[in-house]
């Protein structure tokens, strides 16, 4: 044995027994409830007392990289022999925080290990968690390669299956019309599709589909579910528990609240599967994510914005009890008026997947609640809702709200509001609009934690004006720094 080969071995006999203290603290906070993984995570007294000064909330690591006691341990480290950090592309202490705690949420009630990856956006958790399964099979390198994903998605979705995978790559997305017909996934799957993808409740349009079955599909088939659990959050449904392989989180939206940062996460079981890629994809999806493809593309988040959003998922229960609820009495005043066409959410039982959603979309942990003491249903707080009179009618409407906010933008603590035709969804153009079920007089709502009866008031006055355009608004002046002409993809 080299004098080298001695020295690295040192570093991974200590290492192997903070992987040791590491797993012991992961199994003491999967026995707590999901509140408490939410507040703490994986940041205990003895690691804020042995390494950060004793700080009670986790630090932000905002260095780019890190030193290293010699060059045996600066070895170790860039041959991810030993779990530290060295460059914050790779991994950062602070991003390590928000990882592990949405692993231990989103893993909350699954029997089994789960790892996450962050992103610095939603999309790009989009981009890592599916370009994996759409390498060149080198038994197969000119069979063409398709995937299988609900059409009901949210725009940038549908625009990057489209625009980034489809017309740039040839990649061929099969969409998936009417998600809760499951002869339908099952028509559309052949022996070169390499994943299924689905979001539910989907932005904007509230479909929902049985994921459970679809997952049951998918693995008939040797690939893996990829599913979008934004709107639900693991604080209403965990889609792990369920059979999918895959999560994705934008971490952007309810997961961090208060509208202070950019976000992704990728959330993956162990052991998945799938038809291409390397072992080591399959066995820890989320860790090959982030050691090998996320180290050669780039796509970290920020450990200032994991901080951020870890500091508003602690109280994320509570959060979307509040905000479902509220939401609730929103829906049931939209669909009882005159100037509403019809209203879409899951928490409605008009809404033609009331009883499926009911299946799956739970207040976590409610049954453990002093105010509940039994399990119960929330359905999160988007919304939708068609304005009578068409377009302008809904232009009209928006164009008078006074305190919902007027943003391409959802999850937050205040209400915000936007027309999906001309902003969310607009890229993805009529055709893609039509088979999403997106007219362009509907009204995408996401209530916040105002009083409902505010909200309801806003809603009132701005309902009565559908028939009539409010007073032109005043042009702001416009800073060019930072804005774009081209039209970007929006939230
Ligand atoms: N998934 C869903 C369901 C979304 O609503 C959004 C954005 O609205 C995204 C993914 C993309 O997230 P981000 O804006 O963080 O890139």
């Amino acid at each position: 044995m080299s004098n080298a080969t001695i020295g690295i071995e040192k570093y991974v006999a200590a290492a192997k027994k903070s992987s040791e203290q590491t797993a012991r603290q992961k199994a003491k906070m999967r026995s707590c409830c999901f509140d408490t993984i939410a507040t703490h995570g994986m940041y205990s007294m003895e690691e804020a007392l042995n390494f950060n000064q004793g700080s009670i909330i986790e630090p932000i690591y905002m260095s780019t990289s890190q030193t290293f006691r010699d060059s045996d341990e600066m070895e170790a480290a860039l041959s991810y022999q030993i779990p530290t950090w060295g460059y914050s592309r790779i991994a950062n202490p602070s991003i390590y925080y928000l990882e592990n705690t949405l692993a231990l949420l989103e893993g909350y009630g699954f029997n089994g290990e789960v790892d996450c990856c962050a992103t610095s956006s939603g999309m790009a958790a989009i981009q890592c968690a599916t370009d994996p399964f759409l390498v060149v099979d080198s038994k197969n390198p000119n069979k063409p390669i398709n995937f299988v994903a609900t059409c009901q998605v949210y725009g940038g979705t549908f625009q990057q299956f489209l625009m980034r995978k489809m017309a740039d790559r040839g990649i061929e997305c099969r969409w998936i019309i009417d998600s809760a017909d499951l002869t339908e996934w099952e028509a559309k799957i052949d022996d070169n599709t390499r994943f299924l993808y689905g979001e539910a409740p989907s932005n904007p349009g509230q479909a929902f589909f049985d994921i459970a079955q679809v997952a049951e599909l998918a693995h008939a088939h040797g690939v893996p579910l990829i599913f979008d659990n934004t709107i639900a959050t693991p604080a209403l449904m965990r889609p792990l528990c369920h059979g999918a392989d895959v999560v994705i989180q934008s971490v952007t939206k309810t997961l961090s609240s208060s509208g202070f940062c950019i976000g992704g996460a990728v959330i993956a079981r162990h052991d998945i599967p799938s038809i291409v890629g390397p072992d080591e994809m399959r066995a820890n999806f989320a860790a090959y994510l982030k050691m090998l493809p996320n180290r050669d593309n780039g796509q970290n988040l920020s450990p200032f914005h994991a901080i951020l959003s870890l500091n508003d998922m602690r109280t994320l229960r509570s959060k979307i009890d509040l905000f479902s609820r509220n939401t609730t009495q929103v829906a049931k005043f939209l669909e009882q008026h005159p100037n509403v066409e019809s209203v879409a959410y899951l928490g409605l039982t008009s809404h033609p997947q009331h009883e499926l959603a009911s299946k799956y979309l739970w207040l976590v942990d409610s049954e453990k609640d002093e105010l509940y003491g039994k399990p119960v249903n929330r359905y999160g707080h988007l919304m939708c809702f068609n304005v009578k009179g068409g377009a302008q009618a809904a232009r009209n409407m928006l164009d008078a709200l006074q305190r919902i906010w007027r943003a391409t933008d959802l999850g937050r603590v205040k209400s915000v509001a936007n027309i999906p035709a001309i902003s969310t969804h607009s890229q993805q153009g009529e055709e893609g609009r039509a088979i999403a079920n997106i007219p362009p007089n509907l009204v995408r709502l996401c209530v916040g934690a105002e009083h409902p009866k505010d909200v309801i008031a806003d809603l009132a006055q701005a309902l009565d004006c559908v028939a009539t355009k409010t007073k032109a608004a005043v042009p702001r002046q416009f800073s060019t720094a930072g804005a774009s002409h081209f039209s970007a993809t929006q939230e």
